[in-house]
């Protein structure tokens, strides 16, 4: 050993020791092992019975099918494009505010939504926008832009795009929630009736919420390609689910920072052939889209290809979130399904 190097372990050894001994609360005889964290378990369904998997599964559960022999029109395929209008909510929700995350979200507000309007507008066709209250306070002309078009529906998104199982808090959703319909309600001139949860996350509280707020439907949920009524612990809700799927998203394939890949070629080839199968099945076809995803340039040249192609084909029924509810509800209420 070196002098130099002896010097400095002695060095470092009073200074533990003083750091020890300034510590706050130091006493050696009170200092017992530290106790061994507790690991969460990581295959908690093991030990547990088929009753309780059951009702953990089934708390939020697919019920009746809504699928119509035939759309209104006479049409075979009910087309639901809609838009969750996140912009730069997701990351300002996690105190993420590295500008270049935020601006890609604000892009949405800049560029997106006007680029999409104006497509909508040239093929004529109605879409639903999901938006967090917070997104539509940022940029407040976002909303009268979207309703000038009259054809259109707004729906509530979350607050600020919190994650409820995240936040895991059963009154503080109730006070996001209260206060989103507020805000939307106040700017829209009406009241929501759409609900799609941010990220598309239920926490174990969010179904008895929405159903007590009185939606008519929610969209956040995927039990099947077609339309259902949902089930709260195994008990109908007479909420209809629009389902949605990330196969048939934006976000996967445009989500990640370094542009588009794959080929919005490709991901048109998906989009298209989702929609020709739901061609065949006469079923119902939702789309989710971001405008800070898809409002970009080559992107929405792939959305305008795939509009005209479903318009080629005939026999679509291009509609809201909300006017297909209305149809499905009045055949749930009925009992004609
Ligand atoms: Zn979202």
């Amino acid at each position: 050993m070196t002098r130099h190097l002896a010097r400095t372990l002695l060095t470092l050894t009073a200074a533990a020791v003083l750091t020890t001994a300034c510590a706050p609360g130091a006493n050696v005889e009170a200092q017992a092992p530290a106790a061994a964290p507790v690991k969460p378990n990581p295959l908690p369904g093991v030990t547990k019975s088929l009753d309780e998997l059951r009702a953990e599964m089934f708390h939020v559960g697919a019920g009746k099918r809504l699928k119509p022999a035939e759309w209104p029109g006479g049409n075979r395929v009910a087309v639901a494009l809609s838009f969750d209008v996140d912009n730069a909510t997701m990351a300002l929700s996690q105190g993420n505010l590295d500008y270049e995350v935020l601006s890609r979200g604000e892009y949405g507000a800049v560029d997106g939504l006007p680029r999409i309007l104006r497509l909508l507008d040239k093929q004529k066709v109605p879409a639903s926008f999901f938006i967090p209250a917070v997104s539509s306070l940022l940029h407040p002309q976002m909303i009268p832009d979207i309703l000038s078009r009259k054809v259109h529906e707004i729906g509530i998104h979350g607050w600020i795009h919190e994650r409820l199982p995240v936040l895991n808090d059963e009154k503080e959703e109730q006070r996001l929630l209260d206060q989103s319909i507020e805000t939307l309600t106040k700017a829209m001139g009406k009241r929501p009736v759409g609900y799609r949860a941010p990220s598309w996350k239920f926490s174990k509280y969010t179904l008895a919420q929405i159903k007590a707020a009185g939606f008519l439907y929610d969209s956040s949920l995927m039990a099947s390609d077609d339309a259902y009524e949902i089930n709260l612990d195994g008990k109908p809700t007479g909420l209809v689910e629009l389902p949605i799927e990330r196969i048939v998203d934006d976000a996967p394939y445009f989500g990640a920072a370094d542009g588009s890949m794959p080929s919005p070629e490709h991901v048109l080839e998906v989009f298209r052939s989702e929609f020709d199968v739901a061609w065949d099945e006469r079923g119902l076809y939702v789309l989710t889209m971001h405008p800070h995803y898809m409002g970009h340039r080559s992107r929405v040249a792939i959305l305008d290809r795939l509009i005209t192609h479903m318009k080629s084909k005939g026999g679509v029924w291009f509609a809201t979130h909300e006017d297909i509810a209305k149809h499905l509800k009045g055949m749930l209420d009925a009992g004609s399904n």
